[in-house]
């Protein structure tokens, strides 16, 4: 096998084709927009700076993230240093990087959009620009929308979310985000080089869009962004239910997906691009290596088992309830009263703590913060702050 075709130069199809070709493999990538401004918050965590430390030694524009404001359906602020700083970009900046980076080893670049995928004969027969093609093996890497489906069906609406937003040309150097009342989903503000990407995201089906878009605006307008020359944007994203994580069929004979197109999306935090780039690069290693079959097994291991379990657990995190109140709103309150506690949101929000062991990490220091929050509780400051408000502002620690 020679000869590989991607459908698909976003961060999974782009870093799939680079360490390809580097291994010596012809890459064609097709693209129908090449670098392109796709919506997307641009955020990439921990985990992906440590394994692709170049996305944050690159000369390209980014914006470095240490601070972080979360706000609970009722008002409640909590401010935090993250344990690890958020990268930012945007998405035509990134999504350039990694399709120059992977021109640079050799693979070529083609802007046109693939009309169809054929895997049934003994090569690969693709269109593209009105053109037959064939290769030994495609790659799918075409986003969540991806209908070229050799032998699977497309995501359906349970593992969508849809999310709707403004690229606000203001500058901020804090990341937000807000809870709303039984919602599946969260309204944000990432602080790029020269704009804000702002928006909301929701499970499909749950909230009408005219609703998504009220929340966002009262959203936009508590927070006080100016919007003068702010440019709408929606799309979709997948929102990956436990099962179609551990049962989709994301390998055939001559055809792999990688990234939003095999579901390989964080279900509770709606985060993407590390999995793009990591399912891009373990599809490259398989392929390089002759084990192409191992592929879901290694992605299983490497973080889809970690990303079922979060599926699992999405619902309860938004819609259920701890102490009488929303959970959502008592991790905003036990971020201001526990010290543990924070430290480990300080790890969830900048991507270095995966959600099994975050089960046994809280169940561990569940004596401390709850001796930290009656420490804290009984503060005087706080016992007259809370019978003399009541629009759930703490006072900063
Ligand atoms: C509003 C929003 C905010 C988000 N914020 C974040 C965030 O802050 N952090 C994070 O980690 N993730 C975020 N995500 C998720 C992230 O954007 C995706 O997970 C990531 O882009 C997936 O990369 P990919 O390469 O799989 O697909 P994409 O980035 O979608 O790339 C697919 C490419 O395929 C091309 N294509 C599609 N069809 C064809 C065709 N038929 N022929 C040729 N080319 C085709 C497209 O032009 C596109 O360039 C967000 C998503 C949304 C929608």
């Amino acid at each position: 096998m020679r000869e590989i075709t991607i459908v698909g130069g976003g961060p999974a199809g782009a870093l799939c084709g680079e360490k390809l070709a580097s291994a010596g493999f012809d890459v064609t990538i097709f693209d129908e927009r090449m670098a392109w401004e796709k919506p997307c918050g641009g955020g990439l965590t921990h985990k992906a700076i440590e394994a692709y430390p170049f996305l944050l030694d690159s000369p390209q524009p980014k914006k470095i993230v240490s601070q972080a404001e979360l706000i609970s359906s009722r008002g409640h602020r909590a401010r935090f240093e993250m344990s690890h700083p958020i990268v930012i970009y945007a998405r035509k900046v990134l999504n350039g990087l990694l399709l120059d980076r992977a021109v640079a080893v050799g693979c070529r670049a083609i802007c046109s959009r693939v009309t169809n995928v054929d895997t049934q004969g003994e090569r690969v027969r693709l269109t593209a620009a009105g053109e037959e093609r064939e290769a030994d093996f495609v790659v799918l890497a075409a986003g969540a929308r991806n209908q070229l489906l050799p032998e699977t069906t497309a995501l359906g609406t349970r593992d969508l979310e849809v999310t709707l937003g403004y690229f606000v040309p203001t500058e901020e150097d804090i990341i937000k985000i807000k809870f709303l009342k039984q919602f599946e989903g969260y309204l944000w503000s990432f602080p790029r080089a020269d704009h804000l990407s702002v928006g909301i995201c929701a499970k499909m089906g749950q909230s009408p869009s005219q609703q998504l878009r009220h929340h966002l605006d009262d959203f936009v307008s508590e927070e006080k962004f100016s919007m003068e020359g702010a440019k709408f944007y929606s799309h979709v994203l997948p929102s990956p239910q436990a099962q179609t994580i551990r049962g989709r069929r994301i390998l055939g004979r001559n055809w792999a997906m990688a990234g939003d197109a095999a579901a390989c999306v964080d279900p509770i935090t709606g985060e993407g691009l590390y999995y793009a780039l990591r399912s891009g690069d373990l599809l490259a290693q398989a392929l390089v290596e002759g084990q192409t079959q191992a592929y879901p097994e290694r992605l299983r291991a490497a973080f889809s088992a970690d990303l079922e379990f979060a599926a699992l657990i999405a619902r309860k995190i938004f819609r259920g309830t701890f102490l009488g109140d929303a959970i959502t709103t008592r991790m905003v309150q036990l971020l201001n009263y526990s010290p543990a506690f924070r430290d480990l949101i300080r790890d969830v929000f900048s991507g270095s703590q995966d959600y099994r062991s975050l089960k046994r990490r809280l169940w561990n220091q569940v004596g401390i913060t709850f001796a930290e929050i009656t420490r804290n509780f009984l503060d005087p400051r706080r016992l007259r702050f809370i019978a003399g408000h009541s629009n759930g502002h703490e006072p900063s620690r």
